[in-house]
């Protein structure tokens, strides 16, 4: 079983005494995994967990919540990450230390009346933050998914006597950060060491979907609709397809970044905030800034050819996928 993970150790217990804990998003790999999972230990031999970020798509979600539990008979566990706390310290920080800094008073007035939990854990995130996540400084897969999770996993751990597994859906082929990724590996959480599994590192994507397809399970809707990543919708990894994507089939989504960029300018210190980051030209104020990038800026950018006249540095970063250590996107 050691030659399977390039040499490295694999565990030794018996698997009678494994819990596999499936990390699941939606997406075709998460499923492969969940498939592969059930196979082995069937259902009552495992738990199934999935992140809501609160910027997933309707399709997505009713995916997750019913179509996948339904199929399979089993329940998904959803964790959710809550920055109530954390917005309100930032409003001392905001009434105590930004008048000692010069921010001028609307800016603070601004930021007080915006800074307060709107329930939604995305938007939360970047009212406390003030900005959005990007691909430089992508906080958002940290603080929606990977804590959450890992705060899951410490609860199943203290609750079992069995050696919980986190089962992944990474594929080496998907990104050269996966290149490398082992079948089994040492993870930990804030307080336990744990056994990561990822059962389909040496799988190909058309090979995953031809096995669920073998199983006759059905696939996240979303791919049939032409998107090709499944995880926030929209991701801040979005390229120029996938935002041309969203303006052509979801002008809701659209107008739902145009208000999260008006609340997060609202609090913030800069007061701009836009949800995608195109075009970082120096030497603009903070008004021209928000012009270039906003979102209406971003699906005229998104219409040009490949290569347009807006493309710059941090475009040319490869597309990342989300860096999530748990496998909760694809
Ligand atoms: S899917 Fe994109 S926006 Fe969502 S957490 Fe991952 S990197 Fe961030």
């Amino acid at each position: 079983m050691s030659e399977q993970n390039d040499g490295r150790p694999v565990p030794t217990y018996p698997r009678v005494h494994a819990l596999p804990v499936v990390s699941f998003s939606g997406g075709k790999d998460s499923l492969c995994t969940l498939i592969k999972a059930l196979e082995i230990y069937g259902r009552d031999g495992i738990r199934v967990v999935t992140a809501d970020t609160d910027n997933e798509n309707p399709l997505t979600v009713e995916y997750i919540n019913h179509t996948i539990p339904e199929f399979f008979g089993i329940k998904i566990d959803v964790v959710k990450a809550d920055f109530t706390a954390q917005i309100a310290r930032k409003r001392v920080y905001v009434e105590t230390v930004w008048p000692t800094k010069g921010v001028p008073d609307d800016i603070i007035r601004s930021a007080l009346a915006t800074l307060h939990p709107t329930g939604n854990a995305f938007l939360d995130l970047c009212i406390w933050k003030g900005r959005f996540p990007s691909r430089r400084v992508q906080f958002c897969t940290q603080e929606l998914k990977s804590r959450p999770l890992s705060d899951y996993l410490d609860n199943v751990i203290a609750s079992t006597s069995l050696h919980v597994e986190n089962w992944q859906g990474v594929r080496r082929d998907e990104s050269a950060s996966r290149a490398n990724a082992l079948m089994w590996e040492i993870g930990s959480t804030k307080t336990q060491a744990h056994w990561i599994h990822r059962p389909i590192i040496h799988m190909s994507a058309l090979e995953v979907v031809a096995f669920a397809r073998s199983r006759g399970v059905p696939l996240n809707p979303l791919y049939a609709l032409g998107e090709n990543r499944v995880g926030c919708f929209p991701c801040v990894n979005c390229g120029k397809a996938e935002i041309l994507n969203l303006y052509h089939r979801w002008p809701e989504v659209i107008e739902r970044m145009r208000e999260w960029e008006r609340i997060v300018s609202a609090a913030s210190k800069r007061g701009l905030g836009t949800f995608f980051f195109i075009n970082q030209e120096d030497g603009r104020t903070d008004a021209e800034h928000f012009e270039a990038n906003r979102i209406d800026s971003a699906v005229e950018w998104a219409k040009t050819a490949r290569g347009g006249t807006q493309f710059d540095l941090e475009c040319m970063i490869p597309p990342a996928m989300c860096s999530s250590e748990y496998g909760l996107c694809e």
